[in-house]
């Protein structure tokens, strides 16, 4: 089945948001196994919108739509798609009941305009929306599926998970499955070239890698009778593809990021860990953070920023900043030295880096980077070269810190287990 989307929204056109429910929509219908050929993307004009509703359902077997929902004049999309499907607006009692409960549990009076969110497309099927005002709704006719959804991702994405993933699988007989392995410290290119033959070779399951900052994740998708068939065709590839990658693979969860791998090792191997940031000012940290259960091995971070911060908080050497500069190997190393020293932490990560857009010389140009890691007084120090804005290179650095942690606490493991270390 062919699937389409419709982003509705001038603040869209005009660059003021930028599209993520456009790539999760993607991203979700690929794994359902829908081919999209066209996303649209249209201002809240009546007009305009029907024309891309008409032909959209003219060309797919689904289209989705998101934004407009909203109870002001311009959200328009019910309206529009209503009228395209040739259905009258007709007030729903349970989203009637559904707003009136919404604004009491609030204790706030709902205005005029928001019971225009209970008016539903006749015989279309309500979909809840449990984190705003807006129902999504399903129209459907002998030609497509329409599918309106809310803009604000926090409520289309459950309402996509919960709602229209199901209504979709029904659509089609048999089940796509899919599951990931991610991988890190590896480039894109080289897992291809280890994967070719897999890739060349594919049928059912299918197999593809998506490119991610400092790693890449590797999606096996079958198609079969059944849930427990499809995971039957998944397994063997998912044990080949696990095999080739060894080391660099940090989960086949779904739900398991990068920081929360690193967490879980820290964790695991009950390691406190500590981080000193220069270019990243924090970054670091708060990815780390933002895993739940951190604080079982999380002690204290820095932002040493200025020089005089590396040399005071951290007590990097004033020759050393003068000899090498703070941007160096030798200042990186200094940094997590005195870094695990300070925070008496068994892990301490430190980053220093030319992120720009200024402070670039020939010698050392922007996107230079150095990140040591302390593992029980061992120290690796790697050097990188990032490209991109100030913000692509920050966020490059964090998880190329995340990358070198959790291979230098592997390593170090590995060490002890093969007796080179006690
Ligand atoms: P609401 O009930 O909040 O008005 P709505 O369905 O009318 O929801 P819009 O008014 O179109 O949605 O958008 C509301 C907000 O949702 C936008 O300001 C934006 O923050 C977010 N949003 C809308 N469309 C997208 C999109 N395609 N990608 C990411 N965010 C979006």
């Amino acid at each position: 089945m062919t699937v389409e989307l419709i982003c509705v929204g001038t603040e869209l056109l005009l660059g003021n948001i930028v599209n993520t429910n456009a790539a999760y929509l993607a991203e979700k219908c690929a794994g359902l196994g829908l081919s999209c050929y066209y996303q649209t993307v249209v201002g809240d004009n009546a007009q305009r919108l029907a024309e891309t509703l008409q032909a959209a359902v003219k060309r797919s077997d689904i289209v989705i739509l998101s934004g407009g929902l909203g109870p002001t004049e311009d959200d328009l999309t019910k309206e529009v798609a209503a009228k395209v499907m040739d259905r009258e607006l007709v007030e729903d009692a349970v989203s009637r009941a559904y707003i009136e409960n919404y604004f009491a549990s609030r204790n706030t009076e709902p205005t005029e305009n928001n019971w225009k969110q209970a008016m539903m497309p006749q015989g279309g099927i309500i979909l809840p929306n449990p984190n705003g005002t807006a129902p999504g709704v399903i129209i459907a006719d002998d030609t497509a599926h329409v599918v309106l959804l809310p803009g604000p991702p926090h409520e289309l994405k459950p309402m996509f998970e919960n709602y229209v993933i199901p209504y979709i699988n029904k659509l089609e007989p048999g089940v796509i499955s899919s599951q990931t392995v991610k991988v890190c410290g590896i480039g894109e290119s080289r897992v291809e070239t280890l994967l070719q033959d897999l890739i060349d070779g594919q049928e059912n399951p299918t197999l593809a890698t998506y490119a991610k900052p400092g790693e890449v994740h590797i999606r096996v998708t079958a198609k079969a009778e059944g849930e427990k068939e499809a995971r039957k065709l998944i397994k063997p590839l998912v044990k080949e593809i696990k095999s080739r990658m060894g080391n660099h693979v940090y989960t086949t969860d779904e739900e398991v990021t990068l920081e929360k791998a690193v967490v879980d090792l820290l964790v695991a191997n009950e390691l406190t860990v500590t981080c000193a940031e220069s270019c990243t000012g924090g970054l670091l940290s708060g990815r780390l953070i933002n895993v739940s259960g951190v604080s079982q091995v999380y002690k204290s971070g820095y932002v040493t920023y200025s020089n005089k911060a590396k040399r005071k908080l951290l007590g990097v050497k004033k020759s050393t900043l003068e000899k090498h500069g703070a941007v160096s190997r030798q200042t990186a190393e200094e940094m997590a030295r005195g870094l695990a020293a300070v925070a008496k932490s068994d892990v301490a990560v430190a980053v220093t880096g030319v992120a720009g857009p200024d402070g670039g010389t020939e010698e050392k140009p922007v996107g230079l980077v150095y990140i040591a890691c302390s593992v029980k007084g061992e120290v690796t120090v790697q050097e990188y070269h990032f490209s991109g804005n100030r913000q692509i290179i920050r966020e490059a650095t964090v998880s190329a810190a995340l990358v070198l942690m959790r291979s230098c606490i592997l390593e170090y493991f590995s060490e002890i287990t093969f007796g080179k270390k006690k």
